[in-house]
This record gives C-alpha cells, sequence and structure tokens, in this order.
C-alpha cells in the first residue's frame, strides 16, 4: 500500500507548464495555486504514478470552511451546530477533516453513517436530514443516539413502532420534523402545516420515548431569501411546540449555500456573449449553476443573518432571542476548494477544418455538468508536459473535451475551450473545485476501468505537503 511520500520529492521535468485559462479561469485558494501553477511537474508525475484521472483532495480546506462559517455565525452572535453534508464527497480523508474540525455529520444512509462512525465521529453530533430511510439505517441511528429529521407523518409512524424495539438502556429517539416551505410547495420532501402540528402532537404525548429537537428544512437553489422567508413561517410552529409544552432546541435550514467558482464579471462576460458556435453540438444550455455568484457562503450567510425574521428581529437577533441554535448542513460549501481532478491527454483529433476534440484518460463521470444537460464554467487548465520552443508558440485552438466513452453524446465538455495553443498527448487538463458533487457522484467502472484514485495532500511542518492515499474503507 503506497503511504506517505513528500510531493517535493516527486520532482519531474523542469520544462512543465500550467497556462492560466484566458476565459473562465477558475478562483484557486493559494494551496491549490501553489501545486497547479507552482509545480506542474509534481502534477505529471502524481498522474504518472496513480493514473488518470486522479483527484488531488486538500482536507484543511475544508478545516478553513468551517473556519469561516464559524466567524460569520460568532460575529452575529447565534449559537450554532453545523453538520457537514457527506453525500458531497465520497472522500474518507474529507470526512476524517469534518470530524477533527469539530462539527456533526450529516449522514443520508447507513453506509454514510458507518464512514462517519470510522472517521471518529462523535454518534451523537450525528444527523440525518435526508428522506430517504430504510429500516435499518433508522435502528442504527436511534442505537447510536443519533439526529433524525423525520419526513413525514408515515416516517414517524415508522419510528414510533421502532422505538419500544430497542434496549431499555438506550436514550429516547432525538427528531427533528422537517418542514416543506411555501417556496417549494409541490415538493415530496417535509411537511405541510397541518401534519407537522399533528406530528407536534404526537410528540407532546409520547415524551417518555422522544425528545422533540426542533425544526428543519432544505431547499433546493442557492438563494437566501426562500430560507429567510421559511424562518419566519416557522415561527408560528416553534410557538405551537412551546403551548404543547416541547422545547425545540434547533432551527435547521439545511444546506444549500453556495460557492463562487469564478469570477463573477467574467462569467457574466462569457454568459452574456455565448451562443450555439461555443458548443459542440450547437445548443447552448438552459441552466447553469451560478458560477460566477457574487456571495460565496460567507456572504450568503451574513445576508441571511441580517434579513428580517419573524416579529421585529432580524434572523440572528430573533435565533439569540429564543434560544435557539441554528443547524447547517452545508456539502457542497463546505468542500469548496477541496479538490481538483486532473486528466491525462490521450490525442488531440481534428473532426474538420478548425474544429478539434482533446481525448481524456477518464470519463465524464468524473468531472461534468453534462448529465445534467448543462456544463462546468469553469475552464480546465492546461498543464504542458514538455516544453514549446520559443519560435513556434502556436496558435490557439478550441476544442470540446471527451474521455474514453463510446458514445458519441457522452463527453466532458459540450463546451469548446480555448486552449492557447494545441494540447499535447501526455499533458494534463486540471479541472479545479470539484470536490462538490463533480468528482465521484456518478463514477463508475464504465468499460471497466478502475475508479479513480484520490490522494490527499496535508500541509506539513516543513511548509511543503505530505501526500498521502485516500482510501475509501472498501479498499
Ligand atoms: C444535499 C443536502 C444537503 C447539502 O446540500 P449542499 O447544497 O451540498 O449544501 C443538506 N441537507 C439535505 C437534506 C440535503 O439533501
Amino acid at each position: 500500500m503506497p503511504t506517505q511520500s513528500n510531493v517535493s520529492s516527486a520532482v519531474g521535468p523542469a520544462a512543465a507548464r500550467a497556462w492560466p485559462p484566458a476565459v473562465l479561469p477558475p478562483l484557486l485558494d493559494r494551496a491549490v495555486a501553489d501545486a497547479v501553477y507552482g509545480a506542474p511537474h509534481t502534477l505529471l508525475a502524481l498522474v504518472a504514478r496513480y493514473g488518470s484521472p486522479l483527484h488531488l483532495v486538500w482536507p484543511h480546506l475544508l478545516q478553513q470552511n468551517v473556519a469561516t462559517f464559524r466567524d460569520v455565525l460568532d460575529s452575529h452572535g447565534v449559537p450554532h451546530q453545523l453538520f457537514y453534508g457527506a453525500k458531497v464527497n465520497k472522500s474518507q480523508a474529507l470526512m476524517r477533516a469534518a470530524v477533527q474540525a469539530g462539527i456533526g455529520i450529516d449522514v443520508s444512509s447507513i453506509h454514510e453513517m458507518a464512514d462517519a462512525l470510522r472517521a471518529g465521529a462523535d454518534p451523537a453530533r450525528l444527523c440525518a436530514t435526508g428522506p430517504a430511510k430504510t429500516a435499518a439505517f433508522h435502528a442504527a441511528l436511534l442505537h447510536q443516539g443519533a439526529l433524525n429529521a423525520v419526513d413525514s407523518p408515515e416516517e414517524f409512524a415508522e419510528l414510533e413502532r421502532c422505538v419500544p424495539a430497542m434496549p431499555a438502556a438506550t436514550s429516547k429517539a432525538r427528531v427533528l420534523l422537517r418542514y416543506r416551505p411555501h417556496a417549494s410547495g409541490d415538493s415530496r420532501f417535509g411537511m405541510g402545516g397541518g401534519a407537522l402540528l399533528a406530528c407536534l402532537q404526537r410528540l407532546a404525548r409520547q415524551r417518555d420515548r422522544f425528545v422533540f429537537e426542533g425544526f428543519h428544512f432544505h431547499l433546493g437553489g442557492y438563494a437566501w431569501e426562500p430560507r429567510a422567508q421559511a424562518i419566519r413561517e416557522l415561527d408560528r410552529y416553534v410557538e405551537a411546540a412551546r403551548g404543547l409544552g416541547l422545547a425545540p432546541r434547533y432551527l435547521d435550514i439545511g444546506g444549500g449555500m453556495p460557492i463562487r467558482y469564478v469570477d463573477g464579471d467574467a462569467c457574466d462576460r462569457y454568459l452574456d456573449a455565448q451562443g450555439p458556435d461555443d458548443y459542440r453540438h450547437g445548443t447552448v444550455p438552459a441552466s447553469f449553476y451560478p458560477y460566477g455568484g457574487r456571495h460565496g457562503a460567507a456572504g450568503w450567510l451574513a445576508a441571511l443573518l441580517a434579513a428580517p425574521g419573524p416579529g421585529q428581529h432580524t434572523i440572528a437577533a430573533y435565533l439569540a432571542a429564543s434560544g435557539m441554535t441554528l443547524a447547517l448542513e452545508p456539502g457542497r460549501s463546505l468542500v469548496d476548494q477541496a479538490a481538483v481532478s486532473a486528466f491525462r491527454i490521450t490525442r488531440v483529433k481534428q473532426t474538420a477544418p478548425g474544429r478539434h476534440v482533446v481525448f481524456v484518460e477518464g470519463s465524464s463521470f468524473s468531472a461534468c455538468e453534462t448529465w445534467f444537460a448543462s456544463e462546468f464554467l469553469v475552464d480546465p487548465v492546461l498543464v504542458s508536459a514538455a516544453p514549446r520552443p520559443a519560435a513556434a508558440p502556436g496558435t490557439p485552438v478550441r476544442a470540446y473535451i471527451a474521455g474514453h466513452s463510446c458514445l458519441d453524446d457522452d463527453v466532458l465538455t459540450n463546451r469548446l475551450i480555448a486552449f492557447p495553443h494545441q494540447p499535447q498527448a501526455g499533458d494534463l487538463l486540471v479541472f479545479a473545485n470539484t470536490a462538490g458533487y463533480q468528482m465521484d457522484l456518478l463514477e463508475n467502472e464504465f468499460h471497466r476501468h478502475p475508479l479513480p484514485r484520490r490522494i490527499a495532500l496535508t500541509p506539513n511542518a516543513h511548509g511543503g505537503m505530505d501526500v498521502s492515499i485516500d482510501h475509501s474503507w472498501k479498499e
């Protein structure tokens, strides 16, 4: 099993060079920029050693993101509890980093729960806010004393049947109730007001078996305004719970805090100027993630906390006055910057005059949005392995990027990416900020290619980075 080694010992040809993309260059944390632009030969050596694509993971950046969240919450005087939305990435190193940062873990399955416990998570700081729970998962959550967000009266009835079967020594079942805000009235997740009140009454009658800990919601989309609205809507149910003698402790707003991938102005310029000619198949996607959003998670959270809450208060003041703890389950925003995915180029093929496709070792399962009929609006960084003679700088080319799939429409990008010169076999394309639902959400062994490797890079005492294999527990 490969173990620790130092990046700086993996010295490659000094001729390697990384080219900053001209159109949509990624915003990079310094540690990531140092690796991509400062040590391109090392990247080439790591891909040579571990294969393509290779996911490079920086667990300490998750901890940096935790610190940023805490700063905002503390500066607003808001009692808080963060849970890492572990479904965002399968990396065990990121799971461990979250545990070491002292936050809880939001687990969506018994398997995520097992990984969280292996990473050393405190069982009392596990929560399960996802709606799809099996009987075995319920039993495990109860057994561990974890927090369970109940999605429906039907799920609550299952728990009612399950709780008496618990050994007498185990503590009561800790539950949140998941609310369905007006903004997502058609969603299959959560409960409307009537069902919520009925569950509160059932909880009030069963205080010997259940501890009601508060309310939860999770909304799609990335705007803070609907979350502020949902908090205002929930106030009457907080009052109703108290009227029944219950003591809600958490107001849990789920995840969905945005991250910034590219400069906002650059993104706007691209979106304004784009047309069918910028895409392999002549089709501009109907929607995109807000890659160039002006708010990162910190600004987003500050805006939410300063928004009007129930009564005359801001949301921050409402939380402080009502003695409630704000719970959050960020996934994407906690892994902001925490990984890049490097693909080695196999060949570049001309399909028509002036039209090229770049083939890489890897697939659209490891970095793309084309499966969602959209595009990852972040240009990959070209890392060239060999020097270009100064006399032959090459002409810029635009190309789309394909992996090893046999399906014509299965590509990493339909978007034509501008390169300063024609990439060469053996060069790398490095996609930045892939930790959030990019690098491994869809990964599989199509064509029987093994799953890509992950390596973790951790700052060491000498100012360098230690490299270790980021094992999952199935390996
Ligand atoms: C996916 C999910 C999250 C995390 O969402 P992000 O957009 O990654 O922050 C949190 N809560 C629930 C219930 C989820 O389904």
